[in-house]
């Protein structure tokens, strides 16, 4: 990368979306811990409030809303992304050209996340470094990697063979093709050109990914050398440098009722902020819950069952066997949630940050993956880092318990080490800041 000594500027770039702004917020802490200055460019929905971030001295910048969020539906995610990428990188250059025009040419450097690629424009039309960051797991990157290669129209017909499901892909051992996370996005065609733009690194000049060495350690080896740039794994960046960028409220009751709990007694379940899930299964789980007699808290986030706002429109009935048995909020302080001594399990949608935190409490977690790189993550879990099982058929929750406890153990000290003085994660974070030349 071009030499840009005294240039502390870190301009950042995050979809609107819980699961990509809080690793993003975290990494801007790590790096203003170190030294640079911080400005966050973000849409009008979805925002980090600048006053709910605890990282103090951030600046925020707004930029005009090119696609209406309410696309997402009619589009679908891939398309509407693709369509945002498009529709942005006219305002993203013109905020880019403000900033150096008020602030001096101070920028050392973009930071985007990987969906947002549209920022290259600006760096490459300023001549600005850019760095990516990625919010999923090396292997997820290796998988679009592989999947870019492929023929869509090809890989349709081997996916639409059901003995194919469960066979493992060539190159992604041990992933099956049932764990691909393009099974299920809908069309491949415009999934596979989605995971060509993302893994098109275009002129950025390294990446960035929330994760540990010490869990990714073969996909980490592999994507350095097929990117040929510096791969900084800087995970888990919630202990490497936490912040608060909830976007919605957090109800702390709940953790007045687990203290009523007895340790490792409860069960917490949560699908993140973007999964849905069908009538069916919720009410199967209402009555799985309530036979399994084990006190839950259950996050029902409001639209997390399709077709409903919330639990009220259920009958009566419904809401009387969850509240009986568990406790439910619309939004959990997951992270204390977690490392509080009443959880004993995590029953989980699996998206990457929900994985990094329950590793990191060292919680069992039963998987229910939805879309995307959760079956990916999904099957690490249970077979490669061995820390959960896969919902299939019944759950067993005390057996699930037992089985994965001794070896959560081993993995919680290695991945808390990893951001401690000598850990891979804090040396990663100490390269990063040498290449950015300002030490
Ligand atoms: N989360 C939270 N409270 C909740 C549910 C989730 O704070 O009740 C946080 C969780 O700690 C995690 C993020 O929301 O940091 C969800 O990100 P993840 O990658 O797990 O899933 P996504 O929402 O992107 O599907």
């Amino acid at each position: 990368m071009e030499k840009r000594e005294g240039k502390r500027r870190i301009v950042l770039v995050s979809p609107p979306a819980q699961g990509h702004m809080t690793p993003m917020m975290q990494l801007g802490k790590a790096l203003s811990l170190k030294g640079f200055s911080i400005t966050v460019v973000q849409g009008e929905f979805n925002q980090v409030s600048s006053s709910s971030n605890h990282s103090s001295g951030f600046q925020f910048i707004t930029i005009p809303e090119s696609l209406p969020e309410s696309e997402v539906e009619r589009l679908g995610v891939i398309e509407f992304l693709m369509k945002l990428n498009k529709t942005s990188e006219a305002s993203f250059k013109d905020c880019i050209a403000q900033l150096l025009l008020q602030q001096g040419n101070d920028i050392a450097c973009i930071v985007y996340d990987e969906l947002m690629y549209f920022c290259e424009a600006a760096a490459k039309e300023f001549n600005l470094p850019s760095i990516i960051f990625s919010t999923t797991t090396a292997t997820h990157k290796v998988c679009c990697s592989v999947l870019s290669k492929l023929n869509a129209k090809k890989f349709l017909i081997d996916m639409e063979d059901p003995e194919v499901q469960d066979k493992v892909v060539k190159n992604l051992h041990p992933l099956k093709y049932k764990d691909l996370p393009a099974s299920g996005v809908g069309p491949l065609e415009p999934y596979f050109k989605f995971c060509r733009e993302i893994v098109n690194k275009r002129t950025a000049s390294a990446v960035i990914i929330n994760t540990v060495s010490c869990l990714e350690n073969s996909s980490l080896s592999w994507l350095q050398q097929e990117l040929g740039i510096p791969v900084y794994p800087l995970g888990p960046l919630h202990i490497l440098a936490s912040t608060y960028s909830s976007l919605l409220q957090e109800d702390r009751s709940c953790i007045g009722w687990l203290n009523k709990q007895k340790p490792r007694s409860v069960i917490y379940i949560s699908i993140g902020s973007v999964a849905q899930m069908q009538t069916k299964e919720f009410l199967e789980m209402v009555c799985g819950l309530s036979n399994s007699n084990q006190p839950f808290l259950w996050v029902i986030r409001p639209g997390s069952i399709s077709g409903s706002e919330w639990i009220e429109s259920f009958p009566e009935e419904v809401s009387k066997i969850v509240s009986e048995k568990g406790y439910i909020v619309k939004w959990a302080p997951q992270i204390e949630v977690l490392g509080h001594p009443a959880v004993g399990g995590f029953w989980s949608h699996c998206g990457w940050n929900s994985t990094l935190e329950s590793i990191v409490e060292g919680v069992p977690m039963i998987c229910m993956p939805f879309i995307g790189e959760q079956k990916l993550n999904a099957k690490y879990i249970e077979s490669v880092w061995r820390i959960g099982i896969q919902l299939e058929g019944k759950v067993e929750r005390g057996q699930v318990e037992k089985a994965v406890k001794r070896l959560i153990v081993g993995e919680v000290e290695k991945l808390k080490a990893s951001v401690r003085s000598g850990g891979s994660s804090h040396k990663a974070l100490d390269d990063l800041v040498k290449y950015l030349n300002v030490e």
